[in-house]
């Protein structure tokens, strides 16, 4: 197809400017189409004086009907003068800018733009732009102006010109595959009109029903696809039978604990998914701390009892050791062996642990991307689980299920994603979530400060340390950045040092730090070795410490709200009151909303939503950890309407699948054949 034609055929694009429009993911004319403006900007045209209302943005232009003068209110100078047309008359007023009355001259034309508000029952523009002749030309076009995200290398101008001559050479000869009848339930703009309105809107109407459109389309591909692909999984047979239940029914009545109502429901679903006739395919979302290892330790020992293996994957070399541990605890007793796989053992263990994984001799393998290392071959796979998936790779999770022979896969995330969003957006697994926390948690303080407080917060930590308690320090960044002072972990820790009483034991964890020194920190404070760790984000998935209660996190408004409630999440693990202290000096209203948040609620879900809700689609980076993909003109949040509307043709269609094979679905199937092969592949978790 014409279409697919690369954007060295337009002119003006060379091999050289081709490689920036393919740095912004731009290749072919249809990319450069579908390349939509970030935003717009208004130009507003030309009104008469009569039509001024309050509150709103006035182009005029008329003649001076007094030499403007100055007098004194207060501390400014106010300069004011008025401005007739064939129409009426408005004030002009300007703060400060007295020189004004030397330049202006009573019968002299003006241009102005400016706000109007009433003053003294009289209609003014306040502080008015005095319209240059080339200022004129800019502001006199009427119409809706692109403004299109950029690059570095190309202007605003060359990627206008750019999408200009791609709809020039294409855009007559665009498809739409949308049958008629979906577009007049929905009100939607033939394909076409959408794309001319969406670079070139004749008003705000028009652009409106374009972005509709163009929504509606995203969203019904993105949740079609997300059906189709549940539908293919669905469909693996299973060929593992669960009879034998009683480890399993053991352990339970003997947890030193008991179940949460969520994570009973949550538990007999995925028994159930087992023991049914297709495979588990299941996605378990729980805030941190809500108990997901029990869950899947419980599924665990269901699966070997059976006589079958299972292998539980996390994201790092602690979390893998810490649930090792912990499972084997659990195991005691139940004749159950386990197995740990790590990238620190030596090659000799390794083999030693896949020969043993090979012949069946280890139940239960427990370790971090080593288990999908090639050498690992298992001898009867049934049951895969990944712990913080969002961690992981799509093509990770793949191989780790390509162990087995169509094995159940769980997934256990604790990112919280919008309830509602999260059914949608995993529409390709079965979703599950355990919305509640074990009884008797405390909740945790939580403080946002400016850096004023740096003395006291010092204080409490030494005060917490002297009650025996543990303490994190999460910084931004490694190395020091002379663009910007925010604290690193290095020199952060020298300083501590310095200012805190000896005694108190100080070390840094970083990302760059090698893995063996990194696990060694780790595990050396989780023994209580260590009384305060510095660390950056590197300690943000799955750690539990339960003995650490203060969390001190500098620079609080870098981090993302997600990643503020994951890092806050290491403390509040034990039976102590813990803290979180949020430090950040910026005065930017969001970042204080954020910070704000963090004070209000320690529920994920809600901090989740909020988050969404201030920062709109894509930048998520809770979400863009999840998988989730980013659309190219859709918002979910603001757009939630039209995903709803979306849903429900996505639904029809995926129920009744025979309607693709139908006249009027023929482009559309196509389309949709299209899209998944282009984008469901690595959307799939
Ligand atoms: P996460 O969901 O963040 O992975 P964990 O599975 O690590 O949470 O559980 C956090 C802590 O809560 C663990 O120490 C675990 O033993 C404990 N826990 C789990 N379920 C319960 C429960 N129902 N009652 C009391 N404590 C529980
Ligand atoms: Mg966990």
């Amino acid at each position: 197809m014409e279409i697919k034609r690369p954007i060295t055929d337009l002119s003006g694009i060379g091999t050289k400017k081709a490689q920036l429009f393919e740095k912004i993911g731009i290749k072919d004319l249809m990319d450069l189409v579908t390349y939509y403006p970030a935003t717009y900007e208004k130009r507003i045209g030309f009104s008469n004086i009569q039509d001024i209302k309050p509150g709103g943005t006035y182009l005029i232009q008329g003649e001076l009907i007094a030499t403007p003068f100055s007098k004194r209110a207060g501390r400014v100078i106010v300069t004011s003068t008025r401005l007739r047309d064939d129409t009426g008359e408005v004030s002009l007023t300007w703060f400060n800018q007295p020189y004004l009355q030397k330049q202006l001259k009573e019968g002299e034309t003006l241009t102005v733009m400016g706000k109007s508000s009433y003053k003294y029952e009289k209609l003014q523009l306040t502080s008015p732009k005095i319209l240059t002749k080339s200022d004129l030309a800019y502001y006199e076009d009427k119409s809706i102006i692109p403004i299109y995200p950029l690059t570095k290398g190309l202007s605003q101008k060359a990627i206008r010109l750019a999408v200009a001559s791609a709809m020039e050479a294409i855009h007559y000869q665009i498809d739409d595959y949308l049958p008629s009848t979906i577009k007049e339930t929905y009100e939607l703009e033939s394909l076409k009109d959408a794309f001319v309105q969406v670079h070139y809107p004749k008003d705000e109407v028009l652009l409106n029903d374009a972005r509709k459109r163009l929504v509606f389309d995203e969203f019904l591909f993105f949740q079609l696809g997300l059906m189709m692909l549940k539908d293919e999984q669905v469909k693996i047979k299973n060929q593992y039978t669960f009879e034998s239940c009683k480890k399993y029914k053991h352990t339970l009545e003997n947890l030193p604990f008991t179940l949460t109502g969520a994570q009973s429901n949550v538990l007999d679903e995925i028994i159930k998914d087992m023991k049914g006739s297709y495979n588990m395919n299941r996605l378990i979302q729980g805030d941190v701390g809500s108990g997901k290892t029990v869950v899947a330790a419980l599924a665990i020992i269901l699966a070997v009892e059976n006589g079958y293996q299972s292998v539980l994957m996390a994201p790092t070399e602690v979390l893998a050791k810490q649930h090792h541990q912990s499972l084997e605890k659990m195991f005691l007793n139940l004749d159950l062996r386990v197995g740990l796989l790590v990238g620190s053992m030596t090659k000799k263990e390794k083999i030693d642990t896949y020969e043993k994984i090979k012949a069946g001799l280890i139940d239960v393998v427990i370790g971090t991307h080593a288990v999908i290392q090639e050498g690992v071959i298992f001898n009867d796979l049934a049951l895969v689980i990944t712990d913080e998936q969002h961690r992981f790779g799509v093509s990770q999770r793949e191989i780790l299920a390509g162990k087995g022979h169509f094995p159940h896969v769980l997934v256990m995330s604790g990112t919280p994603i919008p309830r509602t969003l999260g059914l949608i957006l995993y529409g390709d697994m079965d979703v599950s979530i355990i919305d509640e926390l074990p009884p008797g948690r405390k909740s945790i303080e939580t403080y946002a400060v400016n850096a004023s407080y740096r003395n006291r917060v010092q204080t409490f930590i030494v005060k917490e340390i002297e009650e025996k308690r543990q303490c994190y320090i999460v910084c931004p960044m490694v190395e020091e950045n002379e663009e910007n002072d925010l604290s690193d972990v290095l020199s952060y820790t020298e300083k501590l040092k310095a200012e805190l009483p000896p005694h108190i034991r100080i070390e840094y964890l970083h990302g760059q730090m090698r893995p063996k020194i990194k696990n060694e920190t780790m595990e050396r404070f989780a023994r209580g070795e260590l009384d305060i760790l510095v660390s950056t984000t590197v300690i943000e998935v799955g750690i539990n410490v339960p003995n650490a209660t203060l969390m001190v996190i500098e620079d609080a408004h870098r981090f993302g709200l997600a990643q503020l409630h994951q890092l806050r999440g290491r403390v509040g693990r034990g039976g102590n009151q813990s803290y979180c202290i949020l430090i950040s000096d910026s005065k930017s209203t969001l970042a204080k909303k954020r910070m704000a948040i963090m004070t209000e609620s320690q529920d994920g879900f809600y901090i989740a939503q909020k988050d969404l809700e201030i920062r709109g689609h894509g930048d998520l980076l809770g979400l863009r950890q999840s998988g989730m993909p980013t659309f190219k003109i859709a918002n979910i949040v603001e757009d939630i309407e039209i995903l709803k509307q979306a849903n429900i043709v996505a639904k029809t269609i995926s129920e009744k699948r025979d309607i693709l094979q139908e006249a009027t679905y023929e482009n559309f199937r196509k389309k949709l054949e299209n899209y998944m092969e282009t984008n469901m592949t690595y959307i799939a978790l």
